[in-house]
């Protein structure tokens, strides 16, 4: 498929913002222009609101089986277009065909999970103290209309996360999804779209996305804010959403430690968060970043996590082979750039990598840095890119310190063979994600967020739903 411009999609169709402003859309891989996508008026906004409260009325009213069928079929519907989806997707975004095509079935298997989880939103019944005949009940009921707001890294999945919760719950809502990787959340809107979602359940606009947020966030249509992005971003939209009393889940940036004890199979460590390390060339809230590996096998870890990191072929998504891609955009290189100087100024050692490759397009090649000190940068801004950190640690206590002395509590990693170290690990580590001996693999099923810094109101799991919905109570006397 060519790539497509993007419209807004309000109301039910497809529509071209009021005045015609458009936003042009490079591919990181060439730097080229390769579409437009509508930049929305306030016009266009204030309509999107309006359908969005209509499509409320109506989809809150729709059965759990209703909701279900029209949801399982925009799963099956994208299943479909997988193909041509990902190539959109690798297009505007960067990663890997392969990555892309994972992405946009991984959406198809979210939107499935939460399309039967909608059928487990219950309430109960509690009993009365002193009369029988009472009915106490606890209802459960969408919030209403939603505004979600997501980035660029994982342009269906952040969105298709949100939407899944969202509709399965009976809410309405109105996306913001990322204006630099527009056409390939449209086609999950699309499929939702094609499999009869009724109009204004679903919307999807783009623009500036401060101006957009605050419009949403202060209009009263909107009754929850649902973000994910940097920390200070969140922070400033839960800060305005706090103003207008509104509900809201954050799911922002991490900085994961990796610790690596003695005891640990280094090359199930090295393989797994090497991997780990350059999907997405990095820009991943829960890419390990910070290795904290055991002085007596930090040597070795750090020359085979360099050599893996040296194999890797960096290319255009879309040519066959292809491991890593470019970064999403301009900013991801010279970020690199900044945070390589620093940490080599610092005193850190560079093990593989350390350049931007070729001149057009934005690659980065893969990298390791060994020895970081902790007062470079790349031990407390996250990264979000293709750079690897190492330290060496003493003692398991100094490691889980190191850990959690950043703000941020989103993803950890932990390799060791000691059923003791575990415990420790699951005890003391602040995150709210936590792999040992294996690596990140995130599900429908299991909550995904953060703590700290990273954010509240999980992502995964049946607490997903939690986040659209509110509890009432209703007390029904006999006469
Ligand atoms: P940024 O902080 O400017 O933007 C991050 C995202 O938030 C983008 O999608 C952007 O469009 C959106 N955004 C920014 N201001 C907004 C506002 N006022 N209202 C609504 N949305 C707004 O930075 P960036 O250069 O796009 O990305 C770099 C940083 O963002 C990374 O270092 C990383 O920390 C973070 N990030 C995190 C995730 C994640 O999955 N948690 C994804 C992408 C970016």
């Amino acid at each position: 498929m060519a790539y497509l411009d993007t419209r807004l999609f309000i109301d039910g169709s497809w529509q071209d913002a009021a005045d015609g402003r458009t936003i042009g859309v490079r591919n990181p891989a060439t730097g080229e222009e390769i579409g437009r996508v509508a930049h929305a008026t306030r016009a266009d906004l204030d309509r999107a609101l309006e359908a969005a409260q209509r499509g409320f009325e109506v989809w809150r009213d729709f059965t759990p089986a209703a909701r279900s069928r029209i949801m399982r079929e925009a799963a099956r519907l994208l299943r479909e277009r997988a193909d041509a989806v990902a190539r959109l997707l690798t297009q505007e975004q960067g990663k890997p065909l392969v990555e892309a095509k994972g992405e946009t079935l991984a959406a198809a298997e979210i939107i499935e999970w939460f399309a039967e989880e909608g059928f487990r939103v219950y309430g109960r019944m509690v009993p009365h103290r002193t009369n029988p005949s009472v009915r106490q009940m606890v209802v459960k009921d969408p919030v209403g209309p939603v505004a979600a707001f997501t980035p660029w890294n994982f342009p269906i999945n952040q969105v298709v996360r949100k939407i899944s919760a969202g509709l399965a719950s009976g809410c309405s809502m109105i996306v913001k999804a990322p204006e630099e990787t527009p056409a390939s959340p449209a086609e999950l809107i699309r499929a939702f779209q094609d499999a009869g979602l009724p109009e204004g359940v679903l919307g999807l606009v783009f623009g500036d996305p401060a101006e957009i947020s605050e419009y949403l966030i202060a209009s009263p249509i909107i009754r929850k804010i649902t973000f994910t992005g940097s920390t200070p971003v969140g922070k400033l939209l839960a800060g305005q959403a706090g103003r207008h009393m509104k509900r809201v889940s954050m799911e922002l940036g991490g900085h994961a430690p990796v610790i690596v004890c003695a005891d640990a199979d280094i090359d199930l460590a090295v393989r797994t968060v090497g991997a780990a390390k350059f999907r997405n060339a990095g820009q991943v809230c829960i890419s390990p970043t910070r290795f904290l590996v055991h002085d007596s096998v930090k040597e070795r870890f750090a020359e085979a996590l360099a050599a893996l990191a040296q194999g890797i072929t960096v290319g255009d998504g879309l040519a066959e082979g292809t491991q890593m891609g470019p970064l999403a955009n301009e900013r991801r290189l010279s970020a690199m750039e900044e945070f390589q100087v620093d940490a080599v100024a610092r005193g850190a050692r560079l093990m593989a990598g350390g350049a931007r490759i070729g001149e057009a397009g934005n690659f980065w090649a893969p990298t390791v840095l060994a020895d970081v000190p902790l007062d470079a940068r790349l031990f407390n801004d996250e990264p979000f890119g293709p750079v690897a950190g190492i330290r060496g640690f003493a003692t398991l206590e100094e490691a889980i310190a190191e850990a959690n002395r950043l703000s941020f509590g989103l993803a950890g990693y932990a390799f060791t063979g000691s059923l003791a170290n575990v415990d420790l690990l699951t005890r003391r580590v602040e995150v709210g994600m936590l792999w040992v001996n294996t690596s990140a693999a995130s599900s429908a099923e299991l909550p995904f967020g953060g703590i700290k810094d990273s954010g509240y109101g999980t992502e995964g799991g049946p607490e997903a739903m939690d986040n659209y919905l509110n509890t009432r109570s209703v007390v029904v006397a006999n006469g």
